[in-house]
């Protein structure tokens, strides 16, 4: 008989989280490293494309997902007070908060029999098959995974993946609040992509994750200093706008929110020997498509998928590179474009082109998975 292969997994976020669940689910054992105490994400919320639900279908999490998640019913888009045509009706795709998201995760992760070991920080990987511990520990493995984020050691440790970093004018605040019943209304059960552009740019999406809970997304360039700070501001955000003065003050209220920069980074090859990156770690993204962890659930789903086609894990590593990669590198270049040209502000902005990287189907997914996650005429 073979010798079960064992995968060392760095990050315990949702690309490492998904990696490990797909990796132990296709017969691998996995043994996942987290840095932090503790599993858990911030208190923010997400929204899950057509492609990661079609993902998460394969490794059994899409089930949870629609159970304590929502679907909102249009992405509708304000400019200084007028609303356009509201898009996406009918779209499969969810909102959830990302605590949920990473109990759900964590949950299947364990249940999928990977050993979770927190407070262990990774600092690099040998190519030859070796994950490497800040305590100084070498842990032998036939892969290991770099799912440890924008800043990922384990990439950096890796001379042959080079790097193409790149900084954008805006951030984001992103905070998690209590849903106040001017906001209960089903009017309020969807995105609102409410923009400023004058005197600056300052934009608060709007995302019901449910009947108890909106998650607010505060963008504004990074160079407004008081809309860039976490807690809240609740003048400046209240000044520019003063219709969603109830939430925006149960935002400055909140507590566990965070604030980020636009980054990319571009990473050329994905994986060296038998080490290879997934996530933010392989592809970080500009969020104007909200697809930075869609794509990097989508992956992590198929590496596992494709490991399982090869006997050689070379080959399968750089089999999956090459079906992975235009659809990565597309989904970061327009991410970009978007931020750069705050494109979004001017509605209708979910084109067919757009669109390529929600309606991505991966390989793993089976017809009848497929078949769940219909797609409207008009979104294709
Ligand atoms: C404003 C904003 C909005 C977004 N909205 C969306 C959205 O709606 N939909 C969407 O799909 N995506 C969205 N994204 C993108 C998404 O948040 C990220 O792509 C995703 O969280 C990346 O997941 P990850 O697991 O790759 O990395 P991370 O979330 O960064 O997780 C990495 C994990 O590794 C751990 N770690 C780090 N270093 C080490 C180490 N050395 N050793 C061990 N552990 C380590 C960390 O503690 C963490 O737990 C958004 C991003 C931003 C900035």
């Amino acid at each position: 008989m073979e010798a079960r292969r064992h995968a060392e997994v760095a990050g315990g976020g949702f690309a490492g989280l998904t990696a490990g669940i797909a990796l132990a689910k296709a017969g691998w054992s996995v043994r996942l490293h987290e840095q932090n105490d503790e599993l858990r994400d911030f208190g923010a919320g997400i929204l899950l494309w057509r492609n990661a639900m079609l993902a998460l279908e394969v490794i059994g999490v899409a089930p949870a997902i629609r159970a304590h998640g929502v679907v909102p019913d249009v992405y509708a888009t304000s400019l200084n007070g007028e609303m356009f045509p509201p898009e996406l009706g009918g779209y499969p795709y969810w909102a959830i908060t990302r605590p949920k998201l990473h109990e759900l995760l964590s949950q299947a992760a364990r249940d999928a029999g990977v050993e979770v070991v927190t407070g262990s920080e990774a600092v690099g990987a040998d190519p030859a098959g070796a994950l490497l511990l800040a305590d100084g520990t070498r842990l032998a493995a036939d892969l290991v995974v770099g799912a440890d984020g924008a800043g990922s050691a384990v990439r950096n440790s890796l001379p042959a993946l080079a790097q193409e970093r790149k900084k954008y004018q805006d951030g984001v605040c992103r905070v998690l609040v209590p849903r106040p019943a001017e906001f209960a209304g089903p009017e309020w059960n969807r995105v609102i992509d409410f923009w400023t552009l004058e005197p600056d740019a300052m934009r608060i999406l709007f995302i019901t994750t449910g009947p108890d809970t909106v998650y607010m997304g505060m963008m504004a360039s990074t160079a407004n200093e008081r809309a860039s700070r976490i807690p809240i501001d609740p003048e400046i955000w209240g000044e520019r706008f003063p219709h969603l003065k109830a939430v925006v003050d149960l935002a400055a209220e909140a507590t566990g929110g965070r604030h980020d920069a636009y980054q990319t980074n571009r990473v050329t090859p994905w994986s060296s020997g038998r080490a290879v990156v997934v996530g933010d770690a392989a592809h970080a993204m500009c969020p104007a498509l909200g697809q930075g962890a869609s794509v990097g659930i989508v992956n992590a789903v198929e590496l596992a998928h494709t490991l399982g086609q090869f006997d050689d894990i070379d080959e399968a590593l750089a089999a999956w590179e090459a079906k992975e990669r235009a659809m990565t590198d597309a989904a970061q270049a327009r991410s970009a474009y978007m931020a750069e040209t705050r494109t979004l502000a001017r509605g209708n902005g979910f084109t067919s082109e757009v669109m390529e990287t929600a309606n991505f189907v991966l390989d793993a997914a089976t017809p009848a998975q497929i078949a769940l996650y219909p797609v409207p005429e008009a979104n294709r």
